[in-house]
């Protein structure tokens, strides 16, 4: 199931055209399976990254709990790490949701809260990417 919503987000990051405002797709799965697709909408007064948006989505086709996220950038990018705005709202909202990360062994599902209590070993997107940055620098958590 969870590489259904790696597959979802991938196709729909492939579909991405040039457009620098709609950089990154995202794919959330609810419990019943279902699917819910958006894209990044980057702008300099505080954009939405792809996640946010997908949890919209999901929100207006009244999916419920989510069980799992993944989001791929263009470009051929592949598989990338939720920024540090998009983990805290994901663990807020959806505490028990799996996230999709890359690692060097391949795709790994990881429950939300990992990300917070635990050494990232992936490489987390720069703020960047997340439309919503304001030029903040994330950084990297240690297990205290
Ligand atoms: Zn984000």
């Amino acid at each position: 199931m969870e590489r259904r919503v790696i597959e979802a987000a991938e196709v729909l990051a492939r579909s991405l055209g040039s457009d620098p405002n709609h950089t990154v797709a995202a794919a959330a799965m609810d419990t019943n399976g279902r699917i819910h697709t958006a894209v990044n909408v980057h702008h300099f007064t505080g954009g939405s990254c792809a996640e946010l948006v997908a949890l919209g989505v999901a929100a207006t086709a009244q999916a419920g709990p989510l069980v799992a996220m993944a989001a791929a950038g263009d470009g051929g990018r592949g598989l990338i790490s939720p920024c540090g705005r998009c983990r805290q709202v994901m663990l807020d909202l959806h505490p028990d949701i799996l996230v999709a990360v890359p690692t060097v062994t391949g795709p790994q599902m990881r429950p939300i809260a990992r990300f917070f209590r635990t050494h990232t070993s992936f490489q987390m997107r720069r703020p960047s990417e997340c439309s919503a940055s304001t030029g903040a620098t994330m950084t990297r958590s240690h297990a205290a």
